[in-house]
């Protein structure tokens, strides 16, 4: 059997490890974090992801979780105005604690060999694996590596970190919708809501790191402050009360690149990351892992070469529009003074809104 190592187990990681495990192929799985975890995400998996899950006979491993169903997304400037731009096709809301955690079940379910917690510390010549439990080290010589590691950390031409931060945590006793995500403008950033199962709320947003350093990464400060920039945001919060801890990581933010080792394929935010506000994050990491598998299982059973520009081809095809119409709403939706008129003008012309949802993925 043809084999590979996955570096990574988020939706990426998984997604491609069990696609190649139903092929036949012989997975190792390689995931530093035990789980279940908690990841910094705004949780919103897009009909990309939900149809690529379809594909791959997974979706019905993650219904019993019972994600939310979400219908459209709601857009609130800091003034109050606001526009609500249906979805085309909806989206779930499921915590990464969970779905990450049920799609890892899948693959082990599907023959994969898990290492974990274990972190691959290297991919130069061999690939070198810490076990993280006793601080062994393993060699492994796969055919081919996919790097899932969410951040290109191991490849020669690692992409530079953006100076943003993420930022998550889950709220019990949110008032509003159930049924939409919903995007708000605060100075200079946006916040992210979505409904996610068992009646949580999921907070997540970008903020500068110098913004950041102000509340000396007090988040709980900085998150006081955010409500005092959106009305409509305070409002939702009024009897919230947080049910998690704060997480933060860096942002990634970094066009598709065609400098790609030998025999290692980077996929999802290794590959490329866009701003998060479509939440299209995770339905492209889980496109990029279908259509790699697809590709090796192609070039395995033809004993053809793998077409590795074809496939970074259709990596920037699936990320270019997306990143550059997510980064144009990111910064209209972060700049208080246009934002309001900017959601006037879009709900007096729908077709134009309509197309630029598209734009962002949402077809
Ligand atoms: C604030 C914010 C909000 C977002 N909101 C959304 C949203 O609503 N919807 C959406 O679709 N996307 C969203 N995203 C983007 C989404 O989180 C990412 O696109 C997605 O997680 C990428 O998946 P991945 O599998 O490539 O990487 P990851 O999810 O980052 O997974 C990488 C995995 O690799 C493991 N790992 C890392 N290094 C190593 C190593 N050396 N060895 C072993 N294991 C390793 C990590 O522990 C992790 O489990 C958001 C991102 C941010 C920051």
């Amino acid at each position: 059997m043809p084999d590979v190592t996955i570096i990574g187990a988020g939706p990426a990681g998984a997604t491609a490890a069990c696609a190649l495990a139903t092929r036949g192929w012989d997975v190792t799985l390689i995931e530093q974090s035990r789980f279940p975890r908690d990841k910094v995400c705004g949780e919103s998996l897009s009909a990309l992801g939900l149809e690529v899950l379809t594909h791959l006979g997974l979706i019905d491993r993650l219904r019993p979780l019972q994600p939310t169903l979400l219908n459209a997304t709601i857009l609130h400037a800091t003034d109050g105005r606001h526009l609500t731009c249906p979805l085309p096709r909806p989206m779930w809301g499921l915590s990464r604690r969970a779905m990450d955690a049920a799609l890892l079940d899948a693959a082990r379910d599907a023959g994969v060999r898990i290492l974990q917690p274990a972190r691959c510390e290297s991919l130069q010549d061999v690939l070198t694996v810490r076990h993280l439990e006793g601080n062994r080290v393993e060699t492994l010589r796969p055919t081919w590596i996919i790097l899932a590691d969410g951040k290109g950390a191991l490849l020669p031409h690692r992409p530079t970190p953006t100076s943003d931060f993420g930022i998550k945590a889950h709220f019990e006793s949110v008032v509003g919708p159930r049924d939409a995500v919903e995007l708000f403008g605060v100075q200079g950033h946006y916040v992210g809501l979505a409904p996610i199962q068992r009646g949580l709320s999921n907070i997540a947003f970008s903020v500068p790191a110098k913004k950041l350093e102000r509340f000396r990464r007090d988040l709980d400060a900085l998150w006081s402050q955010l409500l005092t920039e959106n009305a409509t945001l305070a409002q939702r919060f009024t009897h919230a009360r947080r049910a998690g801890d704060w997480l933060a990581s860096l942002l990634p933010r970094f066009p598709v690149s065609r400098r790609w080792p030998p025999r290692v394929i980077p996929l999802g935010n290794s590959a490329a990351a866009l701003e998060p506000i479509g939440g299209e994050g995770m339905g492209l990491a889980m496109r990029s892992a279908e259509l790699a598998a697809a590709a090796l299982d192609q070039s395995e059973r033809t004993n053809t070469p793998l077409p590795v520009r074809q496939l970074q081809t259709e990596f920037a095809r699936l990320w270019r529009t997306r990143r550059l119409a997510c980064r144009a709403l990111a910064r209209l939706l972060s700049t208080p003074r246009i934002a309001g008129d900017l959601l006037d003008w879009a709900r007096g012309n729908e077709s134009l809104s309509r197309a630029a949802m598209a734009m962002i993925g949402k077809t």
